[in-house]
């Protein structure tokens, strides 16, 4: 999608610093890190929010879940991380692009703020 910042770096017109990737799933680290780790996992394909996902995209979604997991263990957190996705703008979305932060190496609150 033109002017999709996650987009472009799924395409590598902008970069990052990749930690997995497979054909339908890029991770990177977050640029502005709230947590020691803290990656991004897109899919390549845009979607705006899990909100506009149709059923059809279920697989893709349970694609981005399990790979978290291989990130996870990855980088060594397995045993503890939060995957969180912010759904509209009242929730934090700052990116249109479906994304799950991945975060872990400290203490994580409840409730989230
Ligand atoms: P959101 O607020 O949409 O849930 O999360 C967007 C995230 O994308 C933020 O944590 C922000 O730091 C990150 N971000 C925004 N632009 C870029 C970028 O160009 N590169 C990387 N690596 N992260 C970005
Ligand atoms: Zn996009």
């Amino acid at each position: 999608m033109a002017d999709c910042i996650f987009c472009k770096i799924a395409s590598g017109e902008i970069n990052s610093k990749v930690v997995y990737e497979d054909e339908d799933t890029l991770a990177f680290l977050d640029l502005n890190p709230q947590a020691p780790t803290h990656v991004l996992i897109i899919p390549r394909r845009h979607i705006d929010r899990l909100s506009t996902a149709a059923d059809s995209d279920a697989e893709l979604l349970g694609k981005l879940q399990l790979a978290a997991v291989k990130i996870a263990k990855r980088l060594n957190v397995e045993s503890g991380f939060r995957l969180v996705t912010n759904n509209g703008k009242a929730a934090g979305q700052a990116v249109d692009h479906i994304h799950y932060h991945l975060l872990a190496g400290r203490k994580m609150l409840w409730p989230p703020g």
